[in-house]
This record gives C-alpha cells, sequence and structure tokens, in this order.
C-alpha cells in the first residue's frame, strides 16, 4: 500500500478543486501510461516576471508533488493574480509505483533537448512562448544528508543563499561540501552549466529552463530520509520565498 503521496488520482482532484477556487482551470498536457497530465497557466502570465514550477518528474520524491499542491491550496485566493506557469506532476506514472523513471526506464529529467518524449514535448510546446524571472523544478534525494539547492549561475550570483536560509528553519542544510560530483557550499551548489556536458547526458529540465526560459534557475532537493511532514513544509518554504521575489 503506497502513502497518499503517492495517489495520483488524489492529486489530481485536489488541484482541480484548487483551480476552481482560484477560478482557474487545469488544462490537459499530455497522456502518458494511461494517465493524463495537466497544467495550471494563470493570465497573468506574460513578459518575464512569471515563475515557473514543476514537481514529479522523478516519482519517487513524492514531497515534492504533495508541496505544491499543498501551496496553490494555502494561496488559492491569490494564486489567479500571480504570473505562473504550474505542471504539478510530471511522471504520474512513476508518482503512482513509486519509481524515479517511467514504464520504459527512461528519466524524463534526461530529455529536455528533444522531443521523443510525449511529456517533455508537451512541456517543451506549452512553455516556448514564455520568459521567466524564476523556475524552480522541485526534486528529492535518498542520499542527501539535509535540504541542498542547484542554481545555475548566470552572471553575478543569484539569491540560492536566501532560499536555503528559508528552507533551513525547518530542515538542516546538507552539510557535504561535495554533493553528487559537485562543490557544495552550506547546501549550495553554483555552477555554470557546460553544454559539452549536458550535451553527453542529455538536457535535465533546468538546464533547458536555463539556456531558453529563466532568469535564475533552481532545483530545490530535500532529504528522502527525513519525515514528509518536514520535506513538504521546506519545499513550501522555499515557494513562498520565490512567490515573494515575483511579487517585488
Ligand atoms: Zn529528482
Amino acid at each position: 500500500m503506497l502513502h497518499r503521496a503517492h495517489d495520483y488520482k488524489h492529486l489530481v482532484a485536489r488541484w482541480r478543486r484548487v483551480a476552481r477556487a482560484a477560478g482557474l482551470r487545469l488544462r490537459p498536457l499530455a497522456q502518458d501510461d494511461g494517465f493524463d497530465l495537466f497544467y495550471v497557466e494563470t493570465p497573468h502570465l506574460a513578459g518575464n516576471s512569471g515563475l515557473y514550477l514543476s514537481a514529479g518528474i522523478h516519482g519517487d520524491e513524492p514531497a515534492a508533488p504533495e508541496a505544491l499542491v499543498r501551496w496553490a491550496e494555502r494561496n488559492a485566493a491569490r494564486l489567479a493574480t500571480m504570473p505562473l506557469l504550474i505542471f504539478p506532476c510530471l511522471n504520474s506514472w512513476g508518482l503512482r509505483n513509486n519509481m524515479r523513471t517511467d514504464s520504459q526506464g527512461r528519466d524524463l529529467n534526461r530529455m529536455f533537448h528533444e522531443d521523443s518524449h510525449p511529456v517533455v514535448a508537451a512541456v517543451r510546446r506549452v512553455t516556448r512562448p514564455h520568459r521567466f524571472h524564476i523556475a524552480l523544478p522541485m526534486h528529492e534525494d535518498y542520499d542527501a544528508q539535509g535540504i541542498y539547492l542547484y542554481e545555475v549561475q548566470r552572471g553575478r550570483h543569484g539569491f540560492g543563499e536566501e532560499l536555503l536560509r528559508r528552507a533551513a528553519k525547518i530542515l538542516p542544510v546538507d552539510p557535504r561540501v561535495k554533493i553528487d560530483t559537485s562543490i557544495a557550499k552550506d547546501g549550495l551548489i553554483r555552477r555554470r552549466i557546460s553544454r559539452k556536458k549536458f550535451e553527453t547526458m542529455g538536457y535535465p529540465e533546468a538546464i533547458w529552463l536555463h539556456l531558453f526560459h529563466s532568469q535564475n534557475t533552481f532545483t530545490f532537493e530535500t532529504p528522502s530520509e527525513a519525515s514528509l511532514e518536514l520535506r513538504v513544509s521546506a519545499h513550501i518554504a522555499v515557494l513562498d520565498e520565490c512567490a515573494r521575489r515575483i511579487a517585488k
């Protein structure tokens, strides 16, 4: 029996309620592995001031889609006034089955350089006309020893420290100096992209966003071993800070 956070139908029902309360609608994104996927676009999404949010591209990282829907529920009254493009769950089969990949073993987060995956192709199509002030793909990591954040560097430093500071009120920062293969400092991995590296491994969502759509691109990670409630709260703290920054 999977935890409720893996119940995709329940997640969609909650998003339907949020959308109705906010005066928005769930728009069909794609059909994949027998699931209907949706997205939310608010009428204020224009120019380059918006916020791109996505969760659930890895199905074994349930705090992300749970946090995103809960954040939307809490902000339903003002959701439509914010410039948002939201992908509530990009891998519904994975969420349902507690798997990182889709049913064919594909990691969607390595496929954003091309249109071969129906969900990724749909995200690329829907996103094409938009530019964002902030983009935030939301993730979890079972190796993590605390929260951490990737910031794709563009010119002068961004505000990754501030996002981490908010979340660090809920969960400790990962103390490692090397996370995955990257150098980290107080939970922040700030790096320039190497096109060559990503052309070999396939583009993650964040790299595609940085190259074509967003000024400030982050990937926030919570440690899967911490309690679900704390992981959800940490994600919500980052979402709140991103929302505050686009409202400025
Ligand atoms: Zn992930």
